[in-house]
């Protein structure tokens, strides 16, 4: 890949569909609302097709049509995506669904899917310019940015609260990001990345705060239909902090449409959240689109720990469009299904691919998903960042 890459053709305001200008630093769009990178699919059609990616490289890179990266030199990747779509028949069996199939994403550099979404947002800070790099975490982010920032050559300040996993801190250490602890959420940690934006110049790589990570996340929905053979699966279980993945899979779609790939159906979409943190779930059982704060997050799902989403209207948008739902499980169910998950696939997962098998049995319940579907979790990390985390018990008018 040496030819200049197509890139975007402009990026469009997610809320009132405003056209900015993609070859420049951009964040939100004037209206504060997440930015969606646009591409000609009406040339790409016909040209970038199933059958061309044949022989392309095993990464996400081999969907570079529809990404924003113009420079192939500007290209920063240490082989984020083409994780393994994993049949699991006994998984299955214990769900009570026909087909299981787990999307580990733990197999990505730095151990969780943040890689996807780095890999695009640092390698599109390099070709705009971007001199210093910064972003809140919850945690993986946090290492993904470090390892994104290195590999680039670009300077990384992270922060994040202080009780983020410790192997996760040694990750963003070793990989020589500057690392700023604090006593708080990732939101208040989001405060003092502002700070630093608005005092040093940095460049805030805040999911959908900047219109690349999801460009980056939206590559999974690409590689489920390549790897299921051309087509979607029935059911999406997907972990939801932030809902950049869910939003960016649900963005692939449209644009595969586009391209006439696929037609009108879609999956089901199921967002998971944690009992302690889950604002989209109260704001998908009351019927809004606005999930506003979640006061007294806690979950040891730091990934989940997410109380305030910037695409909270696009994430419940599409888990309604979708015909899905919003469901919250707590610490203790997740643990309980990362060790089912362990012993019935050899997967170790996170806490978070817990939550998303754990999620599955009450929703048959509730007639959400049904025993003849075909289901994909994904394993958003590998269990080996948590070692040492404990499940939190939620607090409530419940517990004692
Ligand atoms: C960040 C993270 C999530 C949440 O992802 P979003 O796309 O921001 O909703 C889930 N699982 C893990 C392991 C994460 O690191």
């Amino acid at each position: 890949m040496n030819a200049a890459l197509p890139g975007a053709t402009h990026l469009e305001c997610s809320l009132t569909g405003e056209r900015l200008e993609s070859e420049l630093l951009q964040r939100l769009s004037p209206a504060g609302k997440p930015l969606l990178a646009r591409y000609d699919l009406d040339a790409l059609r016909g040209r970038f097709t199933p059958d061309a990616l044949g022989g392309r490289r095993s990464d996400l890179w081999r969907y570079a049509d529809v990404l924003p990266v113009r420079d192939p030199a500007c290209i920063v990747s240490l082989g984020e995506g083409w994780t393994p779509l994993l049949d699991a028949p006994r998984l299955a069996a214990s769900l009570g669904v026909r087909r299981c199939l787990v999307k580990d994403e733990g197999q990505n550099p730095t151990a969780s899917f943040k890689a996807r979404g780095m890999a695009l947002a640092v390698s599109r800070a390099l070709e705009l310019g971007a001199k210093t790099l910064a972003l809140p975490s919850a945690g993986n982010a946090g290492g993904a940015a470090a390892a994104y920032g290195a590999a680039a050559g670009l300077p990384v300040h992270v922060v994040v609260p202080s009780d983020t996993p410790v192997p996760i801190l040694e990750e963003i250490r070793s990989l020589g990001a500057h690392l700023h602890l604090l006593d708080g959420l990732i939101t208040d940690c989001g405060r003092v990345v502002q700070k630093g934006v608005r005092e040093h110049g940095w460049w805030d790589l805040s999911t959908l705060k900047e219109p690349y990570r999801l460009e980056g996340k939206k590559t999974m929905a690409y590689e489920l239909f390549e790897q299921l053979g051309g087509r979607l699966p029935d059911v999406i279980v997907y972990p939801t902090g932030g809902g950049t993945g869910l939003i960016g899979m649900w963005k692939a779609f449209e644009e595969m449409e586009a391209l006439r790939w696929i037609g009108g159906d879609r999956p089901r979409m199921i967002s998971v959240q944690a009992a302690g943190c889950s604002p989209i779930v109260r704001a998908f059982e009351a019927g809004v689109e606005d999930a506003g704060y979640f006061e007294g997050a806690k979950t040891y799902a730091s990934g989940l720990r997410v109380p305030a989403a910037v695409g909270d209207f696009l994430i419940l948008r599409a888990v309604r469009a979708s015909g899905g739902a919003a469901i919250a499980v707590t610490d203790q169910e997740m643990a309980r299904w990362v060790n089912i998950v362990g012993r019935t696939t050899g997967v170790f997962a996170a806490p978070e691919g817990g939550a998303v098998a754990a999620a599955v049995p009450p929703l048959l319940r509730k007639g959400v998903i049904r025993e003849s579907d075909e289901v994909v979790l994904f394993n958003t990390g590998s269990g080996l960042k948590y070692v040492g985390m404990e499940p939190l018990a939620p607090e409530g008018p419940d517990d004692p």
